[in-house]
């Protein structure tokens, strides 16, 4: 630290995010991304961008705006407008703007004690107190402890690490029990086979739903992420995003947006796949002895009754496998493993044979 920071960022603990290996050839099951590669259509899109490179890109991206309006509208049966998104660098900068705008020493912000690991981050960073809710013994969120939660409330569904989700029924009713906070539902992993709350954002002026490109869509390298709430929020949060970055979406990424949402049935075929893929996972970490959340994202959360948590991380990396631990100590036996194509799945059970 030089002696210059600021004391505001003293204490700062930052967000690791999960490994990214340069060096050699892992099988990369540890930060969630998809198997399969962007959609031709995506990249198609993004090569014609680079010869706008010497332009500064549209401010109010417009142009994606728009499609991603009209792709929700058809997907959710809602009725959205460019007003009611956000396009943002990931969903983690729609996430800190939220943070920025909606918390304060008045308004804490309220999450899980399991959950994205970014959130208190954000929180600090922001100069945000917090209160983590823990979640029930077989890691549930249980929604009467959020009801008047005093604070506001991010909430992701299905939640981090457990892949455990809550129904949209169930949502609603913290959304309703917290009318007068912001309840923010981070639904990263919804395509795997979550219900949605974007239906619930006609509704609900307190409601915002952050989703991304990263995952579903296989474009995490290009940093796409939004938000979806009434105008008011969205214009709120215009105010914090053109006060640190306007141009925060480049034009390659702008228009690769554009590409997959063009693509969506590619989209939509890659994650039944995924589907697919962890059904298998499953069942073959079952038959092996492990114990397993009921995750519909992307990845599975596991541990062994007879093999320690940190220690099978480690064999995995040494056989060439990546995964991600935790050492919060309530989740420090599990792994969490991203679900693969059919192939690494194979290779991951296959190894996993040989270890324990
Ligand atoms: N929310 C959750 C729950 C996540 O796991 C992630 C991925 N690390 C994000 C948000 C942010 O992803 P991105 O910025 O790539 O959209």
């Amino acid at each position: 630290m030089s002696r210059f920071l600021s004391y505001r960022f003293a204490d700062l603990e930052p967000y690791v995010p999960g490994e990214q290996p340069q060096d050699q050839q892992y099988i990369k099951l540890n930060t969630n991304e998809s198997p399969y590669p962007a959609s031709p259509k995506a990249c198609e899109r993004a090569r014609d961008a680079i010869e706008r490179l010497k332009l500064y890109p549209d401010p109010d991206c417009k142009a994606l705006a728009e499609s991603l309006a009209e792709y929700l509208a058809g997907k959710y049966g809602v009725q959205l407008t460019k007003d009611n998104v956000l396009l943002t660098n990931g969903s983690d900068e729609v996430l800190n703007f939220a943070f920025m705008a909606f918390c304060d020493e008045k308004t804490p912000a309220v999450f899980p004690d399991i959950t994205y690991g970014f959130y208190p981050v954000f929180a600090d960073m922001n100069g945000a107190p917090y209160r983590e809710i823990p979640l029930t013994e077989d890691f549930r969120i249980s929604p009467e402890d959020y009801a008047k939660a005093g604070g506001t409330l991010f909430i992701a569904n299905p939640n981090a690490h457990t892949g455990i989700a809550l129904s949209r029924d169930e949502v609603e009713g913290i959304i309703e029990s917290n009318r007068d906070k912001v309840v923010v539902v981070d639904e990263a992993y919804v395509d795997f086979g979550c219900e949605s709350c974007v239906p619930l954002v006609e509704k609900y002026d307190n409601l915002l739903v952050t989703q991304t490109f990263s995952k579903s869509r296989s474009m995490a390298g290009a940093r796409l992420g939004f938000g979806i709430a009434g105008r008011e929020i969205i214009s709120d949060l215009n105010t914090i995003r053109n006060s640190t970055n306007p141009y925060n979406i480049n034009g390659m990424t702008m228009a690769a947006g554009i590409g997959v949402l063009e693509d969506d049935e590619y989209t939509m075929s890659n994650c039944r796949k995924i589907i697919e893929n962890r059904q298998y996972t499953v069942s073959e970490l079952k038959k092996l002895g492990f114990e397993l959340t009921d995750s519909i994202g992307n990845f599975v959360f596991m541990k062994h009754p007879d093999y320690d948590g940190g220690k099978l991380y480690e064999d995995l990396k040494k056989a060439g496998i990546l995964v991600r631990h935790f050492t919060k100590e309530r989740i420090a036996q599990y792994n969490r493993v991203t679900i693969g194509s059919r192939e690494q799945m194979e290779a991951f059970i296959n190894t996993l044979k040989e270890i324990i």
